[in-house]
């Protein structure tokens, strides 16, 4: 069910490789190596140009400003993330470990398309005045 590069963000350089239309600069917090260190890939568009994604909890944050710390952003706005919870740096990580963080990873990825699915489901309820 979830694609391979979902899985290929496990791996800080793969993330690193996706901040090719980062805004922020090398001299800024928000740097991209300090980004995907952070457990961030990029994902942005036209519309979010700053649009990020944690490779575990999958949350997406946009509107960066330049004095914000990616980890501490992290940290504030998805506290639950296995990543966050683990707090450590690539290097660090155990075999196990990265293990556990790729079972959490396919569990969100699916409650994240389940969500998605039901929110489509209520949408077509609606149309047709069941709900
Ligand atoms: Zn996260």
């Amino acid at each position: 069910m979830k694609d391979k590069d979902t899985f290929d963000m496990m791996f800080t350089e793969n993330r690193l490789k996706t901040f090719k239309k980062w805004p922020y600069g090398a001299g800024t917090k928000l740097n991209k190596q300090a980004m995907a260190a952070a457990g961030f890939y990029f994902t942005g568009n036209k519309k979010y140009p700053d649009l990020v994604r944690c490779f575990v909890c999958l949350k997406e944050l946009d509107g960066w400003e330049e004095e914000d710390d990616p980890w501490e952003e992290h940290k504030n706005h998805a506290s639950y993330c296995q990543f966050v919870m683990l707090n450590k740096k690539e290097s660090e990580i155990t075999f196990q470990e990265m293990q556990e963080l790729e079972m959490h990873q396919t569990a969100n990825y699916a409650k994240k398309v389940l969500s998605k699915k039901i929110e489509e489901f209520k949408k077509q309820s609606e149309k047709r005045g069941k709900l």
